[in-house]
């Protein structure tokens, strides 16, 4: 059965979407990437995470041939460059997004991360997009707990529907505190690169305890992020076989040998640490 996460506005979508960074790049990756993204549709990780800023919009384009035909099917996410996050630029930003994803309406579109544009500005453009129908809901992302707090202060960004972090095992300092707040104001939090960019694969216990539930290191990882309710995770896979494993991941049930070796071998934060970001 798929977990869904819910947004403050009563909207439901998937635990498990897919990431598209760096996919859409290489004319020889191109078909395998796309079948992926087709087949983790088909096995309901219908939300898919892009950027303007990804392969300069290749990743978009490869994304909008994926979802044609099926634009009711899936739950689009992408993000507008900071430098282009004001109310001159954001507007035309949007319009290629939307081009090139070949929709009329962005479900979620995210401040990749602060730039030098004025926190209230970007909150009045992004209002704007909403009220022109061009997104549904907006977001951030790579925000630290102090930087949300003051984003709060701003008029309308109590809409802010998610914050996207780096969140995995081997980065865990959000649970100390921006992930409790974001928790405790039902804000769905989507945890980017999973896997740890595949580096976390081949860590010996995460390898170990897969062994153990049969599983793949992959579904290990994914399980461990989604071990909290409000978290999406958002994998990039770019084989079929790559997705299938990574739909199954909810699947692990862990347990408390498990959590404890996991804990060990990955601490929980014990203080406040600088936001990590990629
Ligand atoms: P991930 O942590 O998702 O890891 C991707 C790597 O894991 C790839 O090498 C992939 O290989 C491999 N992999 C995936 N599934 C499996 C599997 N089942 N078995 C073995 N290996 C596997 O890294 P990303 O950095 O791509 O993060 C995911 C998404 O998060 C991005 O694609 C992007 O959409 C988003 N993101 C957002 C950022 C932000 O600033 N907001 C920053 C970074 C990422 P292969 O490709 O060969 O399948």
């Amino acid at each position: 059965m798929t977990r869904l996460v819910t947004f403050a506005d009563g909207t439901t979508v998937p635990a498990l979407g897919q990431g598209t960074w760096e996919m859409g790049d290489d004319p020889a990756w191109r078909d395998a990437e796309q079948q992926a993204l087709e087949r983790g549709i088909d096995l309901g990780m219908t939300l898919i995470d892009t950027a303007e800023l990804y392969g300069d919009g290749r990743s978009e384009r490869l994304v909008g041939e994926v979802i044609a035909g099926r634009r009711d099917e899936v739950f689009i996410v992408s993000k507008v460059r900071p430098e282009n996050a004001s109310e001159m630029k954001m507007m035309l930003s949007c319009e290629k997004s939307l081009e090139r994803l070949g929709i009329d309406r962005i479900d979620l579109y995210l401040l990749h991360w602060e730039g030098r544009v004025p926190l209230e500005e970007t909150v009045d453009a992004f209002r704007e997009l909403v009220d022109e129908g061009m997104i549904a809901r907006w977001g951030v992302s790579n925000l630290d707990l102090r930087t949300m707090e003051r984003l709060m202060q701003i008029d309308g960004a109590e809409e802010c529907a998610s914050n996207q972090l780096l969140y995995n095992l081997g980065s865990r300092g959000i649970e100390y505190d921006l992930l409790p707040w974001m928790q405790s104001r039902d804000m769905p939090m989507m945890a980017y690169s999973p896997l740890g960019r595949g580096g976390l694969l081949e860590h010996p216990l995460i390898v170990d305890i897969a062994d153990r539930h049969s599983a793949e290191p992959a579904q290990v990882a994914l399980a461990a992020v989604l071990r909290n309710d409000g978290i999406i995770a958002i994998p990039k896979a770019a084989s079929v076989e790559h997705v299938e494993a990574n739909a199954d991941a909810l699947e692990i049930q862990f347990d408390i040998e498990d959590l404890e070796r996991l804990d060990q071998a990955f601490p929980p934060p014990t203080q406040e640490t600088p936001l990590e970001m990629i």
